[in-house]
């Protein structure tokens, strides 16, 4: 059965967020876990999480994905802005074992200047600092579309982090395929060998979750601009591909395109179709 959302708002607590996403024919959603932009975060509330637990097991929901801030960055150059993201990182991580087993996304971050190996020791630094035995949480890297100096921008980059963490099994991946494209990875022409290439590097064992958008920005322009599916400059052939390839049908899909409730109840009822059609689901 595919596991299909969107990304929704927790403003109104995770029940509302689920009967929200519910309402748009999905059966799983992503949200922030603070202000995107960073800030403080609510307490908690347990009984609207518990309400929300027994709302997904009624709805056959599958597992939800966090987002970290975007303002979160290991990779910085400036201490006090890791030792932000080693905050902000450490405190989501503690606040996601009240939501057991789910999966919570994060950017690798931007080197400013330092260089790819720099950054990827300060990131696997505060991994290594805050993954514990005991967690049931998975912590995804995103890959990304390679703007500035991020990291992420390639396969291997992912690989070099998951290698270097000592508590790598707590590790996935999430694949964005606007970044990808982004990224200078042809999806379009060769889909196979991109994800022969993600096997052979990270495993497609370790692909946890799909952000599943079209692009605003060409091919290989690493820049990170989504679009609502098949309106983009990916296109209705390649998503259509992409979302009944059979390695990738067991993974579930997040929506970020720049979308309202219709529009991604609509993207959803699309790809739930192309699947059907496909024998897939
Ligand atoms: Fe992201
Ligand atoms: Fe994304
Ligand atoms: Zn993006």
């Amino acid at each position: 059965m595919t596991i299909i959302g969107p990304h929704v708002s927790i403003a109104k607590g995770f029940l509302h967020a689920a009967e929200d996403a519910a309402s748009m024919g999905a059966n799983t959603f992503q949200y922030f876990t603070r202000n995107p932009r960073g800030g403080a975060v609510k307490k908690l509330d347990h009984k609207d999480l518990e309400a929300c637990r027994s709302f997904m097991e009624d709805h056959e929901f599958g597992p939800i994905l966090a987002h970290a801030p975007y303002t979160l960055n290991m990779a910085s150059s400036k201490p006090e802005t890791r030792d932000f993201a080693f905050r902000a990182f450490s405190e989501d991580l503690e606040r996601m074992e009240q939501i057991p087993c789910s999966l919570y996304n994060f950017h690798p971050g931007s080197h400013t200047g330092s260089g790819a190996e720099t950054g990827i020791g300060w990131i696997t630094e505060i991994l290594n600092r805050t993954l514990v035995p005991e967690m049931t949480t998975t912590v995804l890297l995103e890959t990304m579309a390679g703007k500035g100096t991020e990291i992420g921008r390639s396969f291997e980059e992912l690989a070099e982090i998951i290698e270097k963490t000592e508590l790598s099994e707590k590790l996935g991946v999430c694949m964005d395929t606007c970044h990808i494209f982004s990224a200078g990875y042809d999806i379009e022409n060769h889909l196979e060998e991109v994800l022969d290439d993600f096997d052979r590097l990270i495993g497609l064992d370790r692909l946890k979750a799909i952000h599943l958008n079209d692009s605003k920005m060409p091919f290989g322009d690493h820049k990170d601009r989504h679009e609502k599916l098949g309106e983009g400059l990916i296109g209705p052939e390649t998503i259509a591909r992409f979302v009944t390839e059979p390695r990738l049908a067991a993974v579930p899909l997040f929506l970020e395109t720049p979308n309202d409730n219709d529009g991604y109840a609509a993207e959803i009822r699309r790809v739930r179709l192309i699947r059907k059609e496909a024998g897939i689901d």
